[in-house]
């Protein structure tokens, strides 16, 4: 039922609704008009359009009807969903008093502001994923950058160049982004997510004291992530970070957002992981896009959705200092070594609930009470958790990374555990949610009530017999309150002091004077329970909310617990090993999975690799040339090479009999233009402007993995492009890298190259078939075997027997004596076109090569360079002459 709906724009109602449109410019507004949220004119036709709803109108005979369509409070959640994900904003606009005790028009106010960035309703987050809302703000080349999640109050900011500013974005994935800054232009056509330019001029949002002023009523003065901290930032993170915060506020006009510290960060403090190495190594998607197969979703093994969060976080950002891996790395092997414990562990944790967006939640005043009696649970479930720790501490004690807080909030979960029932209903508006026991008065309320309700079945028992009618009921409905029902049949028998309500096709409705005595009495006691419990309720929400900085505290090292057991138990089940990280420049993995692909692809036939780089060039060359056949396996060793090194300065374990990794400070990866093409990305230019990346950036610290690079052009520019950077990377960088190749000639390099070696991926040639061995040996692979490659691909038997005649002809061409390179390469090929496609009784091609025809003696015998124009056009004319006529 759409409850009241305006005639026209001039009736108080349509002016209330235009009046709080016109306050939130952009936004959709979702008006509540009794059980429905309306929407009108503009608003209408494009949530009916977006969301197939039934467009209607108002005043239909009139001259101008008003468009409209509405959906049910109760489903609201739903719609807002789905039209967030498109990116639009909603204004959530709500009766904020009683209609019943309304004077004239009930109150409504925009209660929240629903963006992509924004969202907190549980039903929009993703458990696992963080939501972040992000602020660049660019001046002169420099850029501010603050994100948000306003989900838990994770809150950060730094300064970077434009650069490393996309790859920053590309890590934190933001839902939405606010820009502002005279170089926006560019980068908004490389964001792929809402974003709103920011009004106003650059010099008011880069004033320092404003900022300060946005962030003071969310920081606490002092204290890490405080006010004072805020103040060493540098302009542009600051101003950053306030629009953040002044943006989400404004979103949540009622409840407090749940910030308390501005963390400040430089993405250089972590190994920097580029936006295209993150999608070349697959990360968190593949590169088909999807989650499923990305190295993130294959590793987690955690229990919590902060765990999972904190996974996800890890991973993205691996450390580089050596303290922080080791202890991470000490955590996991004390797990590791625990089976048993790491087992009971996980059960504790599996059930505790998400307790920082809970926390959040009771922050913004969203917290129902079933989110209330689920942090409980979860808060209650620590100590034992604690004490399992604690029961296997031994004598060297706990890791430190794997104890919790001191502070456990058992004052919290005791709070909540006081208040309220611990199975509140869905409806919490209607009342029993409370404990009983909290207050006397509220005790003797629900004692009246049940009383009440046996004291209405006493009266209906009593009627019956007084009237006797058998079929007599005593019921309830809003509008009419207590009534006694008879039915048609029956209606000679109602005595006559009853006092008629209501007439319906079947029956009658009446009350008693006793029954209305009661009535009055129990609606009075029923609203005073109402309220005393709701008040109980908002109460123990606020309580929460102040305490809401302790049990994020807390949930940040459950999270961290909970990804150590996750490490420990892939550790455990997959045969990961303890990587020994330390200062050198050497990378030495013996018998390395892929960590994906032995899951997945290759499951139960995965054949480990060894791999030996030393940037020092003490134990081993700093440079791989990696050569062999398509599909044998070279893209997945380098990649698991990489993959071992985020893992390793994860903290995690990795899929390796023995590795050692000397410090990276960052890892590159660049896959040919070939390999890209899905992503619909004009292959060249980027491939060759992510190369002029790593040389500019790549340090002798650095790993880089280079897949088929220059593969986008012509043969000879791009294998002089791969040499040249092969040369770069040895010379003057002189980082550990893996170069793998097609062009065989890059083999030679792999020799003369004083640190820089040759690898290939084996195969054994069997008839003229080959079998891919996925093993890397020493030295370079002779040929490309792409033609039987072809062949295994299905490609029809002739077209792979003249594709192997043309290339007998072309290798002929490039060894024949006098007639070297592409002379040479040409003469055979005219040859080879000359003699036709190949019969299946054809003689080979190099046959065809060894008597040459007629028409290419002539051409070989010919001296170009001494003919004259006339003469070479006669000699022209004289081989066509010769040509024969083709069938
Ligand atoms: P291309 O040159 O065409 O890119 P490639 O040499 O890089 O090919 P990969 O893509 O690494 O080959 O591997 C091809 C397939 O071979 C993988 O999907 C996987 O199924 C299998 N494979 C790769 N390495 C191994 C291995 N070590 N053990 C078992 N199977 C493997």
């Amino acid at each position: 039922m759409a409850g009241a709906v305006p005639d026209s724009t001039d009736t108080p109602l349509m002016r209330q609704y235009l009046d709080v449109k016109a306050r939130h410019p952009g936004c959709i507004l979702f008006f509540r008009l009794g059980d429905f949220y309306e929407m009108f004119f503009e608003d209408a036709v494009l949530v009916a359009r977006t969301l197939d709803l039934t467009l209607t109108s108002r005043d239909k005979g009139k001259d101008n009807p008003i468009p409209m369509c509405g959906v049910p409070h109760h489903a609201a959640a739903q719609y807002l969903q789905r039209l967030v994900e498109r990116g639009h904003k909603v204004a959530v606009c709500e009766q904020v008093e009683d209609p019943r005790l309304a004077r004239g028009i009930v109150k409504r106010e925009v209660v929240r502001i629903v963006t992509p960035g924004t969202v907190v309703d549980e039903d929009s987050l993703d458990p696992v994923r963080a939501c972040h809302l992000c602020a660049v703000i660019l001046d002169r080349g420099k850029a501010g950058l603050a994100y948000l999640d306003l989900s838990t109050g994770d809150f950060a900011a730094t300064e970077l160049g434009p650069a490393a500013l996309l790859d920053e974005l590309a890590r934190l994935e933001p839902r939405e982004v606010l820009l502002a800054g005279a170089d926006e232009e560019p980068l908004q056509a490389r964001l792929r997510v809402p974003f709103t330019v920011l009004e106003g001029p650059l010099s008011v949002l880069v004033d320092r004291e404003r900022a300060l002023g946005l962030l003071s009523p969310v920081l606490a003065e002092e204290g890490p992530g405080g006010l004072k901290e805020a103040r060493a930032l540098g302009t542009l993170a600051l101003a950053a970070a306030a629009e953040v915060v002044r943006y989400a506020r404004e979103t949540q006009p009622v409840g407090r957002i749940p910030v308390h510290r501005l963390a400040s960060y430089r993405t250089a403090e972590h190994l920097v992981l580029d936006e295209s190495t993150r999608r070349n190594l697959e990360l968190s998607r593949t590169l088909g896009g999807e989650r499923h197969g990305s190295l993130v979703q294959l590793l987690d093994e955690t229990r919590t959705a902060m765990g999972g969060r904190l996974l996800r976080r890890w991973l993205g950002a691996p450390l580089i200092d050596l303290g922080q891996i080791r202890r991470r790395q000490d955590a996991v092997e004390w797990l590791v070594e625990r089976a048993t414990l790491r087992t009971e562990l996980r059960i504790l944790l599996g059930e505790v609930y998400d307790l920082e967006r809970l926390a959040g939640r009771a922050s913004l005043g969203l917290a129902t009470p079933r989110d209330l009696v689920a942090l409980r649970r979860g808060l209650e479930k620590l100590p034992v958790l604690v004490a399992e720790l604690a029961a296997q501490r031994g004598a060297l004690g706990l890791p430190s990374l794997l104890e919790l807080a001191d502070d456990l909030c058992v004052d919290v979960a005791g709070d909540i555990a006081r208040t309220l029932v611990d199975d509140p209903p869905a409806n919490w508006r209607e009342g029993g949610i409370a404990r009983r026991g909290l207050y006397p008065e509220l005790d003797e309320l629900i004692d009246l009530r049940d009383g009440g309700q046996s004291e209405i079945a006493r009266i209906e028992l009593e009627e019956r017999e007084r009237s006797g009618i058998g079929s007599l009921k005593v019921r309830y409905n809003r509008v009419f309150g207590y009534y006694l029902e008879v039915t048609r049949a029956n209606l000679d028998k109602v005595p006559a002091e009853y006092i008629r309500r209501q007439t319906l096709a079947n029956a009658e409705r009446y009350t008693t004077e006793a029954l209305q005595v009661l009535e009055r009495k129990l609606l009075s006691a029923e609203e005073r329970r109402l309220r005393l419990e709701l008040e109980a309720f908002e109460g123990l929400r606020r309580r929460i909310a102040e305490a809401a900085l302790r049990v994020s505290t807390l949930a940040a090292d459950v999270a961290r617990l909970d990804v150590l057991c996750a490490f420990a138990e892939t550790a455990h089940v997959h045969g990961y090993t303890r990587p020994e990280v330390d200062d050198s420049c050497s990378l030495e993995l013996t018998e390395a999975r892929h960590p994906v692909v032995e899951r997945l692809a290759a499951q139960g036939r995965f054949v480990p690799n060894d791999l030996l780089l030393d940037a020092d060039g003490l134990a081993g060359a700093q440079l791989a040339i990696l050569t062999g056949p398509n599909m044998a396996g070279k893209s997945t060793a380098m990649r698991q090479a990489a993959l071992i090194v985020l893992l390793a300065q994860t903290g995690s374990f990795v899929p390796a009999k023995r590795a050692r990794i000397g410090l990276c400070d960052r890892l590159f990866t660049r896959v040919g233009a070939s390999d890209n093409l899905s992503r619909g990305e004009s292959t060249f230019m980027v491939e060759m402007r992510e190369t002029a990346t790593i040389l500019r950036e790549a340090t002798r610290r650095s790993f880089v993995i280079l897949d088929e690079i220059g593969r986008g052009t012509s043969t000879f520019d791009g294998l002089s492009i791969a040499w040249a950077v092969a040369e770069e990377l040895h010379e003057r960088i002189g980082c550990r890298a893996i170069f793998a190749t097609h062009y065989h000639e890059l083999v030679a390099l792999g020799g003369s190259l004083p640190r820089a070696k040759n690898l290939s991926t084996a195969v054994r040639e069997r008839a003229d078939e080959i079998v891919f061995l996925h093993k890397l040996v020493e030295g370079g692979a002779s040929r490309s075997y792409g033609i039987e490659v072809a062949k295994l691909a299905g490609i029809d038997g002739s077209v792979i027997t003249r594709a192997r005649q043309l290339l007998a002809a072309l290798e002929a061409g490039e060894s024949g004596e006098g007639r070297r390179g592409s002379r040479g390469r040409q003469l055979s090929l005219l040859a080879a076109i000359e003699a036709g496609p190949a019969s299946a009784s054809a003689p080979p091609a190099v046959a065809v090569v060894a008597e040459p025809s007629a028409i290419e003696r002539t051409l070989a015998d010919a001296d170009l360079d001494s003919l004259s124009p006339r003469e070479a056009q006669a000699l022209l004319y004289e081989l066509k002459a010769r040509l024969r006529p083709r069938a």
